[in-house]
C-alpha cells in the first residue's frame, strides 16, 4: 500500500462527478470544433477538456479525475508534471530557451546523460543528431543510413508506423534538400512483421519465415528489389497493435543485416525509455542497432527527438545534412536530461518489468472469463488486449475495442486503441502509476467488459469469414472483405452522448 503522501497522482481517481463530457468540456470542445480543423481525432476518442495532469491522473475542467492509461501515447512515462521535471524546466526557464545549435549547459548535460544509457555498443560510441518529432527522427535516420551506404532501399514492416512527414520534403523546391532525402523515389520494401497471433508467412510462429523472405529479396535477382540500405524496425509494433514478435526476430534480423552489409535502424519512439521494462526494447533481445530513433518521453512532454548512430558509420556529414529551427530546444533538453537521470537512477524500469508481468497475467485472466478477448500480449508497461468477434476466425472486433474505450472513459479510465482495425486496447500508463490505480483501472476494465456483454448488439455479428487455404497464408489471415471497415469517430461535438452509437 502506497502512503498517501507518496502519491504523485490524484489519490481519489477515478472520480466522476458529472458524466463526461461535462458542461464545461462540451463548451471547450465546441469552440475547438468551430475554430480548429476537423482533422483532429482525439476529441472524438476522449471527449473531455483536460485541466491539470498529475502523475498518472488527469483532471478535466468539470472536476472529473481520470486514471491515465494513455500517457500521451508514451510521452509521459514519468507521469504528468513529475516534480523533478518541473524543477528542471523551471530552472531553465530562468536562463535561456532557444539557442539554435549553440552549446548550452543543458545541451551538454543532455548529451552526456543520453550517451550514458544508450544500448550495447552504442554506449560511448555514438553520435547524436537532434530532431523535433518521432517522424523527423526516423526520416533523418533513413537519410543517414542511405548516405552512409551510398545507396537506397529501406525494408519496413507491415503494421509499422514511423510518422507522416515523409512527403513534406517533396514540397520544398531546392535540390539540395532533395539530395539528402530518401523519400523522393519511394525506395521502400515492405515485408510482413512476424505476428504470432496473425502470422502471414506460413504458420511458423518464429522469425524464420520473415528472414527467409528477406534472404529471397536479397539473393534472387528476380525478387524485384535492386538494393537494400537499411532495415527499419519497431522492436514491438506500436500503432500496429502492440504486436510482440518472436524472441528470435531481432537477433535474426541483426544477423541478416550483418551478413549482407545492411544497417539496422530501431525505431524506439514508442518502446523506448523504460516502457517495456528495459531502458530500450532492443535490450530484451540483446541486440544493438546501428541507428536508434528516440522521441516521445525523451522530452517529457516538450517536443524533442533524437537519432543516435554509430560514430564510425560515416566519416563526416555535410554541414546542415539535416535542419530544423526548433531542434534541441533548451527547455526540452533540460527536461530530457532530467528524464534520463530519473529513469537511470530509480527503480521505475525494473518495477515496470515486474509489475508488467503481473499485469499481463491479470489481463490474461480476463480473457479466460470474456470470449471477446482473443489475445493478450506485451512487455513491461506496453500491453495489448486484442478483441475478436470469435476466437476461431480471429476476426478483429474494432467496434468492441472502441466501445470499451468509451465505457472506460465513463468509468474514469483513459485507454486507447491501436491496430489496423482499432481492435487492440493498449495499456501505456505512466511508469509512476501507483499500484492502487492499476487495481482500480483493472476493476473498471472488467466492469466495462461485463456491461458491454450485457448490452445487446445493435448490428448483427459479421458472418464467419472464409478461411483461405493457400500454403503461404495462415488460417488467421482473413480475406480483406472479411474485415470491418475503419471506424467512424465516437463523439461529435454538438451531439449528446445519448446520440452516440451505443456500445456494440
Ligand atoms: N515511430 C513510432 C514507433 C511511433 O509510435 C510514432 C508516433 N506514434 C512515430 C514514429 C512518429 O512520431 P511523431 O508523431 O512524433 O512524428
Amino acid at each position: 500500500m502506497t502512503a498517501k503522501s507518496d502519491w504523485l497522482s490524484f489519490p481519489d481517481a477515478p472520480r466522476i462527478v458529472v458524466p463526461p463530457p461535462g458542461p464545461r468540456s462540451r463548451e471547450l470542445l465546441a469552440e475547438q470544433a468551430r475554430l480548429e480543423t476537423d482533422a483532429v481525432g482525439y476529441p472524438h476518442y476522449f471527449p473531455i477538456a483536460p485541466k491539470i495532469g498529475q502523475g498518472a491522473t488527469i483532471e478535466d475542467v468539470d472536476g472529473n479525475r481520470f486514471v491515465d492509461w494513455v500517457g500521451g501515447i508514451c510521452v509521459v512515462n514519468l507521469g504528468h508534471r513529475h516534480p523533478r521535471l518541473v524543477a528542471a524546466i523551471e530552472s531553465q526557464v530562468q536562463s535561456i530557451w532557444h539557442t539554435l545549435e549553440l552549446p548550452t549547459e543543458a545541451r551538454v548535460r543532455f548529451l552526456k546523460e543520453l550517451e550514458s544509457v544508450l544500448p550495447g555498443h552504442l554506449r560511448n560510441h555514438a553520435r547524436i543528431f537532434f530532431t523535433v518529432t518521432g517522424g523527423d527522427a526516423v526520416e533523418t535516420a533513413v537519410n543517414l543510413a542511405d548516405h552512409a551506404q551510398g545507396k537506397r532501399g529501406t525494408v519496413v514492416f507491415s503494421g509499422a508506423y514511423h510518422g507522416v512527414h515523409g512527403g513534406v520534403v517533396n514540397l520544398t523546391s531546392g535540390r539540395r534538400y532533395h539530395a539528402t532525402s530518401s523519400f523522393g523515389g519511394g525506395a521502400v520494401i515492405r515485408v510482413p512483421y512476424p505476428d504470432p497471433y496473425r502470422p502471414v508467412l506460413g504458420a511458423d510462429e518464429g522469425a524464420a519465415g520473415t528472414i527467409s523472405y528477406l534472404e529471397h529479396l536479397v539473393n534472387d535477382p528476380h525478387s524485384g528489389v535492386d538494393t537494400i540500405s537499411s532495415v527499419l524496425v519497431e522492436p514491438i509494433l506500436g500503432e500496429g497493435g502492440y504486436v510482440v514478435p518472436p524472441d528470435d526476430f531481432l537477433p535474426s534480423l541483426r544477423e541478416f543485416c550483418d551478413r549482407h552489409g545492411i544497417l539496422l535502424i530501431a525505431d524506439e519512439v514508442q518502446t523506448g525509455l523504460g516502457r517495456t521494462g528495459r531502458m530500450w526494447a532492443v535490450e530484451h533481445a540483446k541486440v544493438t542497432p546501428d541507428i536508434l530513433c528516440i522521441a516521445k518521453t525523451i522530452g517529457g512532454g516538450v517536443p524533442l527527438s533524437v537519432v543516435a548512430y554509430r560514430a564510425d558509420l560515416v566519416k563526416e556529414l555535410p554541414r546542415g545534412f539535416h535542419l530544423g529551427t526548433f531542434r534541441a530546444n533548451a527547455l526540452a533538453l533540460a527536461v530530457g536530461a532530467e528524464t534520463v537521470k530519473v529513469l537511470k537512477e530509480g527503480d521505475l524500469i525494473d518495477r515496470a518489468r515486474v509489475r508488467g508481468e503481473k499485469l499481463l497475467k491479470q489481463f490474461h485472466a480476463f480473457s479466460g472469463r470474456h470470449l471477446a478477448i482473443g489475445d493478450v500480449r506485451g512487455k513491461g508497461f506496453m500491453v495489448g488486449v486484442e478483441f475478436v468477434r470469435d476466437r476461431a476466425s480471429r476476426l478483429p472486433w474494432g467496434d468492441r475495442a472502441k466501445a470499451m474505450r468509451s465505457a472506460l472513459l465513463a468509468r474514469g479510465v483513459l485507454m486507447h486503441t491501436s491496430g489496423a482495425w482499432d481492435q487492440v486496447l493498449r495499456f501505456m500508463a505512466p511508469l509512476v502509476i501507483e499500484d492502487e490505480l492499476l487495481d482500480r483501472g483493472l476493476a473498471a476494465f472488467e466492469d466495462a467488459l461485463m456491461s458491454l456483454e450485457s448490452t445487446p448488439e445493435r448490428t448483427p455479428p459479421s458472418p464467419p469469414a472464409t478461411v483461405p487455404t493457400s500454403p503461404m497464408t495462415h488460417p488467421h489471415v482473413l480475406p480483406e472483405h472479411a474485415y470491418p471497415t475503419p471506424a467512424t469517430p465516437d463523439y461529435i461535438p454538438g451531439r449528446t452522448q445519448e446520440d452516440e452509437d451505443p456500445p456494440h
